[in-house]
């Protein structure tokens, strides 16, 4: 039988937009579906514009660094509007190299909304188009949570980079990647910021000492943490939101307009017509097997909708893996080891491997722990207390490195090196034969005794 398209992509998103290049690029015959905006969440609404904001949240307290270095700074001043204005003119431009991408790759863009009506046949905008395989990569939303009275007041991140002027007072709920990314920001940004937790510390999953030494920089910095918070209602009254919650007392904070639930994500998977297929959905994603192939034999799915490791060089590296295997005659899996990741908070953290915890839990007494905490040279003249963390978790009996943590400046720069390191099995004697860059925070990586 044939079929319109080789392959027929829902969602051009990063994960979409790599695999229809990669499928295009063996030959297939490739076409992708996006209802939104050619990038998705990471140019969007997510890693990208964010990152444009992390950089602008840096520059007050670069201006009170460059007085240790001889310069005299004038008064400066914020424009919100002038910041998103640049973000959105910058991530619209993103949309268009992705199209151009796309097109010069004969991938077939459609602008509308996909809906699968049997296996191999996609309603897209009124159209109806048949595809040998199918891949989903509608990606995720955020939510939020039920059980919070007044929550529907809240925003959700998507909302922040086109929220009209910076929020003076900002009550973010969460603790975790976009929690404390926001809370970093707009403290820099100038906004007052109070972050409620229901944990005793943010970063749940991340090695102890970052989660410790991350939170106690950004409240040093000027968050105010709620920690093991409870009971947390929202209202909505004349003079801004005012959230109330139980820690050993019953508090209120009150907020501007704005309260920022920042309590993860969930698939997009409405209104998709998985029904008219046997694919399955667990705890609210689909379901894969390690080729990101679902229970309907010639359905695929990548990236965050199937909620493995959310994150967008992971959805692209699923997608790679799957057009690879299926259209490049070279079978592969993705891998899952030693993924790093970073959190752009205020100082950075970045992480690849295991955290100590999970490394005791797996190998019991058999790790070695090495830790470096101190003033990165840069402070010194800007007599600023800053500290830089780094650990390596080190299996005793086969030397071999099995988890690298950085906080400090640059530490997703500094990691994503250590990363190739960690991926290719070092031991802690092959990072101790590394010449360091001198002067450096990362020669700290191999000198540590
Ligand atoms: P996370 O899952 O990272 O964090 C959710 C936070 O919300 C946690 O602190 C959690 O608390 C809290 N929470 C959840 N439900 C409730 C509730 N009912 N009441 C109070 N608190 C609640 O989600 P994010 O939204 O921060 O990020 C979503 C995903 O996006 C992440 O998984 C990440 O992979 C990705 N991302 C990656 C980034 C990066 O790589 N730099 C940046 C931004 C996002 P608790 O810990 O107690 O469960």
């Amino acid at each position: 039988m044939s079929y319109d398209y080789d392959l027929f992509v829902i969602g051009g998103g990063s994960g979409g937009v790599a695999t229809s290049r990669r499928a295009a690029q063996y030959g297939a015959k490739v076409a992708v579906a996006e209802n939104n905006l050619l990038g998705g969440t990471c140019v969007h609404r997510g890693c990208v514009p964010k990152k444009f904001m992390v950089y602008s949240s840096h520059f007050p307290g670069q201006f009170e660094e460059a007085a240790g270095y001889g310069w005299t700074v004038g008064e400066s001043s914020f424009d919100w509007s002038k910041l998103t204005t640049a973000v959105n003119n910058e991530t619209t431009r993103l949309k268009g190299i992705y199209k151009g991408m796309l097109d010069r790759s004969n991938v077939a863009v459609f602008n509308a909304r996909a809906k699968i009506l049997d296996p191999h046949t996609v309603e897209v905008g009124d159209q109806k188009v048949t595809a040998e395989k199918i891949l989903i990569a509608v990606g995720g939303s955020p939510y939020r949570p039920e059980g919070i009275p007044g929550i529907e007041h809240a925003i959700v991140s998507d909302d922040i980079f086109h929220y009209p002027e910076q929020p003076k007072r900002i009550v973010i709920l969460g603790g975790g990647y976009i929690g404390c990314e926001f809370a970093c920001i707009l403290n820099g940004l100038g906004s007052e910021v109070t972050q409620i937790i229901r944990a005793d510390k943010i970063l749940r999953g991340f090695d102890d000492d970052i989660r410790v030494n991350v939170q106690e920089a950004m409240q040093k910095h000027g968050v105010c943490l709620l920690n093991n918070s409870k009971d947390i209602a929202i209202e909505k009254t004349d003079s801004g939101l005012k959230v109330t919650l139980k820690r050993d007392a019953e508090e209120t904070v009150i907020a501007d307009v704005v309260g920022f639930a920042a309590t993860g994500r969930r698939p997009n998977l409405d209104n998709l017509g998985l029904e008219n297929t046997k694919v399955e959905v667990n705890n609210g994603a689909i379901a894969v097997n390690e080729y990101s192939q679902t229970a309907e034999a010639n359905i695929y799915a990548v990236g965050d909708c199937t909620d493995r490791v959310n994150l967008t060089p992971v959805a692209i590296n699923e997608g790679r893996a799957f057009a690879d295997t299926e259209f490049g005659g070279n079978s592969r899996l993705m891998s899952y080891e030693n993924i790093p990741s970073a959190v752009f908070t205020t100082p950075e953290a970045a992480t690849v491997g295991l955290t100590e915890a999970e490394a005791r839990e797996k190998y019991g007494d058999d790790i070695k722990v090495y830790r470096s905490k101190f003033r990165p040279m840069y402070y010194t003249l800007a007599n600023k207390d800053e500290k830089t963390l780094m650990k390596l978790i080190v299996r005793a009996e086969s030397d071999r490195v099995v988890g690298a943590h950085m906080v400090g400046d640059s530490a997703a720069e500094i990691i994503q090196g250590v990363a190739i390191a960690l991926k290719t099995g070092a031991t802690k004697a092959n990072f101790d034969s590394t010449v360091g860059i001198h002067p450096s925070s990362a020669e700290e990586f191999v000198t540590m005794r």
